[in-house]
């Protein structure tokens, strides 16, 4: 991996630079001053997916619909994830429902679908939701270690 990492804000989506020494420091981002890395998984729209899955740190997305019940009792595992992953592993949530299009491009033909992003590639797809410890599981064996 290079260093200094560039990682697209979790809120702003400007692009950072940022040592990896620093991850776990809770750096702010240069445009809008909001922690670049977030503690909760994010919203990705249509504008901001492809900056997202181009940052230097692995982007996990989780596509979704608020009718599906599966997705719902996937969410809080994914919230926790996220505070697992912190510095390591972004996570952001896709509502297929408002971007079918995007959905449509990504070829999900179930959901929950999860879906590992590297440089702007996707890496690794999971379909149908996991437990927390198979789900970190699954990250190990994308060389993605989570916090203790
Ligand atoms: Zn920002």
């Amino acid at each position: 991996m290079s260093d200094p990492l560039m990682i697209p804000c979790a809120h702003c989506g400007g692009l950072n630079r940022l040592p990896s020494a620093r991850l776990d420091d809770a750096p702010r981002c240069g445009y809008c001053k909001q922690p670049v890395l977030n503690d909760a998984p994010f919203a990705l729209d249509e504008a901001g997916f492809a900056r997202q899955a181009r940052g230097d740190l692995p982007l996990l997305v989780d596509v979704w619909a608020a009718w599906c019940g599966p997705c719902r009792a996937f969410a809080p595992v994914f919230e926790q994830a996220a505070a697992r992953l912190r510095g390591r592993c972004r996570l952001a949530k896709l509502d297929s429902e408002a971007h079918p299009r995007l959905a449509g491009q990504l070829g999900i033909r179930s959901i929950p679908s999860l879906l590992l992003y590297r440089d702007g590639r996707e890496v690794a797809r999971q379909s149908g939701a996991l437990p927390l410890p198979q789900l970190l599981d699954w990250l190990r064996g994308q060389g993605i270690a989570p916090l203790p």
